[in-house]
């Protein structure tokens, strides 16, 4: 096979070379062949002096108005990337500035007017530009007074005899290795290997959804032919994403039937129910009665338990593992997260232990000699004496060496968040047992099929009364000070208060952002949710070292994805038991985590997330009596931007939200795809932001028909397809939150 050659076969790489494209993962041919342009830059729309000119007077006036609130931003003097075809009114000049910097200028025209154009450090530039030399220049056009004027900006000359490509793929680049560079390897790789582009998705799934072929494909994902040509191509992409993933949900979740041989015939919920301290909703009992029919019947129990944030889904839980002990079984809890592992066991144990239910908590953390008692009380026989009926853990409760003896009941909280080949081996260890599955967010009817398969689904249509509208607010950075002082208010009336941050680092802008390549790249024909120029960052950390200063006497902390276990468990158990006043985080709280007394929520940055994320996030207030608020800080600009966070402030039905959010951003946010997306080639990197639901909807359907007539994908025309799907869940696979 020659696609899993290493790139030095090729004439141009050597072993310097190879050890820098390593560096970004490139080690095979094939890699190159599906090293993909993260952006096209459309330098075949030729605009004249007068245009560009146009646009950015019109960019000026938006801005003037920007400006009364005091918000202008250097970026928006630029033009977007543009081409203009320019002929050199003269020969160029060359300066030399502090230290050793050289200037190369020139004035240049077309038929409208003219443009100065400066080449920093570029000295070579003055061999390259004589009067009368004509090019294509491609970047970002600024005014100075009237005139218009462009730094850097790339340069193609324009020969009669050959013509410029008007479609150029912009790469994702490695260590001296330049966008010409990369495109030669790539073309050199597809060429290397072209006997081995053959097809793999089955004949009848092309000519139903009327894709292009595979080799065509690659060719023009790297130099499309037309813009018609690369909308064509990046369609079969996004589908053949979609596609495989389903089907591997498909194929991984496919569940037949089975015989109930572990019947729980006691269904009697009184003991339970007099030890809670409110009653079941009308839902609640419900769903409890549809899980107690099951668990009782002649079937085994494969059923999904949706209902809003806040609907009360781990009560439900609860009442379905209490019935699996009285009847003589353990039960198991599994969730994605420590924190949440440690609040379900916390809540389980004090509602379960004075009724003489152990609870015993299995997580990544849990230290050895804990974890091996546990592991010997759960596969002990006997459930008299010390042991454990209910374990909680993370996924370490699907991992090697961890056997549960007459385990009769599996609870799976917010599954979305596992990864594919993780609910895979979870499904797997339920084999044989009554399972339930539990998903905070509301998912789109459209993907639920995909996603939970063939579940019955049990849901909790009504959250329990007494519930309070929470305030929803979308505000800017000039509200700042109003914001630290309403923080400082809730806290002086003994409430607790979120702030929730994108991400941990801030990212300093790298010196390669700022090059000609970078300022001129556009993205077009474009699938993905393009916001243009985004403010910047919130970092968590640095962020609540900043409070810290303005509120000095309150009691600040943060917690972060990237920090120890031990070490996150031990902020939000300070922030549990009201020791810290306000908790600063990324969205590692999202899931699940009940804090009654908080009641403000901040999110930073809140266009960065997906609207069902940030229904999710605002459901972590209001869970006590006192009146509750949830600020979303925004600076963006884009109308999108804008128009998705009015949605969220005016309604608080997740489930309409959940279909808004899959309109506007495509499914990534309900696929889990944050666990598969970090490796390799078929990380749903297209798919993700996807908003044509047709394809979506065509996708799920084929997957489903797929697997439904050949579950094991051992035929030979689905081969292809197989290897796929199998590369897929490999990929996925040890892949934690
Ligand atoms: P979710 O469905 O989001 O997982 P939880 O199970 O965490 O919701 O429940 C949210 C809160 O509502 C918890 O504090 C829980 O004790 C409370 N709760 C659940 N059911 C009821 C009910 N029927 N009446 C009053 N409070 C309830
Ligand atoms: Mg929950």
């Amino acid at each position: 096979m020659k696609l899993n050659e290493p790139v030095t076969k090729l004439k141009n790489v050597g072993e310097k070379r190879a050890a820098s494209l390593a560096k970004i993962g490139i080690c095979t041919i094939g890699d190159l062949v599906n090293h993909f342009p993260r952006a096209y830059q459309n330098r075949g729309e030729i605009l004249t002096v007068e245009e560009v000119k146009n646009r950015l007077r019109q960019k000026l006036m938006n801005m003037t108005y920007d400006a009364m609130s005091g918000e202008a931003t250097k970026t928006s003097l630029y033009s977007e990337p543009c081409a203009l075809i320019l002929t050199a009114a003269s020969e160029p000049t060359v300066r030399m500035v502090r230290r050793g910097m050289t200037l190369v200028k020139f004035r240049a025209f077309d038929e409208t007017g003219t443009c100065d154009i400066t080449y920093f450090n570029m000295a070579y530039m003055k061999d390259v530009v004589h009067t009368g030399s004509v090019f294509r220049f491609f970047g970002r056009f600024s005014l100075m007074g009237n005139r218009l004027q462009a730094a850097n900006p790339i340069y193609e000359a324009v020969r009669e005899d050959v013509s410029l490509p008007s479609i150029v793929p912009v790469y994702p680049l490695c260590q001296s290795v330049t966008q010409k560079m990369m495109a030669g390897l790539v073309s050199d790789a597809l060429y290397y290997a072209r006997e081995e582009l053959t097809e793999f998705l089955p004949q009848r799934i092309l000519s139903e959804m009327e894709l292009p072929a595979y080799s065509y494909t690659i060719r023009n994902l790297h130099r499309p032919e037309s813009m018609a040509v690369l909308e064509a191509v990046q369609r079969r992409r996004v589908f053949e994403e979609l596609y495989f993933l389903f089907t591997a949900l498909a194929a991984s979740g496919n569940k037949k039937k089975q015989e109930n041989r572990r019947v729980m015939a006691k269904t009697d919920l009184s003991e339970f129910k007099k030890a809670l301290s409110f009653t079941l909703t009308d839902a609640q009992a419900r769903c409890v009665s549809e899980i107690a029919a099951d668990l009782s019947g002649e079937y085994l129990m494969n059923r999904m338990l949706t209902g809003d944030v806040g609907s009360g889904k781990t009560v439900v839980a609860a009442a379905a593992l209490y019935l699996a002990v009285k009847n003589g079984y353990r039960g198991a809890v599994m969730v994605p997260t420590e924190i949440l592992a440690v609040q379900h066991f916390n809540d389980l144990s004090a509602l379960f232990e004075p009724m003489g239910i152990r609870c015993a908590l299995l997580t990544g953390s849990t230290p050895k000699k804990e974890r091996d008692a546990i592991l010997t009380s759960l596969s002990s026989i006997t459930m008299e004496g010390t042991g454990t009926d209910i374990v909680i853990g993370t996924h370490s409760l699907i991992s090697d060496g961890v056997e549960i003896h007459n385990l009769g009941l599996a609870v799976i909280d917010e599954q979305h968040r596992f990864g594919v080949a993780q609910r895979a081996s979870l499904l797997e260890k339920c084999e044989g047992i009554h399972s339930l599955v539990m998903s905070a967010t509301p998912i789109p009817r459209t993907l639920t099929l995909a996603l939970y398969g063939d579940l019955d689904v049990s849901r909790i249509d009504e959250v329990p009364k007494g519930r309070q509208k929470i305030d929803t607010f979308v505000v800017d950075e000039g509200y700042r000070e109003r914001l630290n002082g309403f923080i400082k208010k809730q806290v002086d009336e003994g409430h607790q208060v979120y702030i929730v941050c994108p991400t941990v680092e801030e990212k300093k802008k790298s010196p390669e952002t700022e090059d000609a390549e970078e300022m001129a790249n556009v993205v077009f024909g474009d699938i993905f949710s393009a916001e243009g120029d985004l403010p910047p960052l919130k970092a968590a950390e640095t962020y609540a070292v900043e409070l810290a200063e303005k509120l000095p006497e309150l009691n600040i902390a943060f917690v972060h994805g990237k920090m120890k276990n031990t070490a996150k468990d031990r902020v939000m158990r300070e922030f549990s038991s009201g020791n810290v006043d306000v908790l600063v985080s990324t969205t590692v709280i999202e899931v699940g985590v009940n804090v009654p007394n908080a009641t403000l929520m901040i999110v930073e940055n809140a266009e960065r997330f997906g609207l069902s994320q940030l229904h999710q996030l605002r459901g972590r207030v209001g869970r006590g009596s006192a009146k509750s608020y949830f600020i979303l800080v925004s600076d963006a600009r884009g109308e999108t931007a804008r128009e998705r966070l009015a949605a969220i402030k005016s309604t608080a039905d997740g489930f309409r939200i959940a279909e808004y959010d899959l309109e506007q951003r495509g499914p990534g946010d309900f696929l889990g795809s944050d666990s598969i997306k970090q490796h390799g080639q078929m990380r749903l990197s297209l798919a993700a932001g996807c908003r044509d639901r047709g394809l979506i909807e065509k996708a799920v359907a084929l997957a489903k028909e797929t697997v439904a007539d050949d579950p094991t994908l051992s035929k030979a025309e689905n081969a292809g397809l197989a290897a796929r799907v199998r590369e897929l869940l490999r990929q996925s696979e040890n892949i934690v939150n």
